[in-house]
């Protein structure tokens, strides 16, 4: 039985579903995603899914927590925040999240991104190798940093702000020099409002001290690993829809400067 809602939006399967069709099993090779970009835009910073069922379709991604405490990062199957000051620590799995989104890492594609190089030279590379129409994209960078710059927000309590307002709260760090991860996933243009089009960067250290949301990076060598989808499953918190294309300059413009790196 198909119990989510399968719409085609330009050659992307899109399935929408509800908290309760979770258990019914789901697609490998499918990205996941908990809530929308927008709804979090418009302060839904309430927790909806567990890190326990998060954890379930998938062990690569980033997201934030309940009350936009801090950022996320999930690597190999590990789930950790970044606090305001971008100290890390392993998230309890009955947490809940507002937003996150996950994929179940089994990369297509390794390349050696060379370098020493800025953050704006590394995602032309990463956009040249991975493919264009049609298909979601996650991926890691593992290598080592000269710095990142990275930010975290910190804990917000109701009545919420829009998160345009938060951003002006946020706490920017460097990170490094050191070794680590960059997760990241690009969505097409399109998907604005749905997810955060472009790209979107975490990172966290090979210690599993310190990461962020990135804003900037400078990498001295490094090798990407990618996966590409052409189905994208989205669990919708009750009253939350499926936004997607056309949105306001107003909220183009917040999300370009509460979540674009750069
Ligand atoms: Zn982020």
């Amino acid at each position: 039985m198909t119990v989510f809602e399968e719409q085609m939006i330009k050659s992307l399967h899109v399935r929408s579903m509800s908290e309760t069709d979770l258990s019914e099993g789901h697609d490998h090779a499918a990205l996941f995603q908990s809530s929308t970009i927008s709804a979090l835009l418009e302060g839904r910073y309430d927790g909806d899914l567990t890190f326990r069922q998060l954890a379930e379709r998938g062990d690569t991604g980033l997201g934030t927590l309940d009350g936009l405490d801090g950022e996320m990062i999930a690597l190999d199957g590990l789930f950790y925040r970044a606090d305001i000051e971008g100290r890390v620590s392993e998230i309890d799995p009955s947490s809940r999240t507002p937003f996150a989104v996950v994929v179940e890492f089994d990369p297509d594609l390794v390349s050696d991104i060379g370098g020493p190089g800025k953050m704006s030279t590394v995602l032309e590379k990463v956009a040249a190798v991975l493919p264009e129409d049609g298909v979601v994209s996650a991926f890691r960078i593992d290598g080592r940093f000269e710095s990142v710059l990275a930010r975290s927000v910190p804990k917000q309590k109701r009545p919420y702000r829009p998160l345009v307002e938060v951003i002006a709260s946020q706490n920017m760090f460097e990170i490094g020099p050191c070794t680590g991860t960059l997760i990241g996933f690009r969505f097409p243009e399109w998907s604005e409002g749905l997810e955060v089009a472009g790209f979107h960067l975490h990172f966290i250290d090979e210690d599993r001290t310190r990461g962020g949301h990135v804003m900037d990076f400078r990498i001295l060598e490094g090798t990407l690993s990618a996966e590409s989808s052409s189905i994208l499953e989205v669990e919708l918190p009750p009253g939350v829809d499926l936004t997607c294309g056309d949105l306001a300059g107003e909220v183009h413009d917040a999300i370009e400067r509460a979540e674009r790196p750069g």
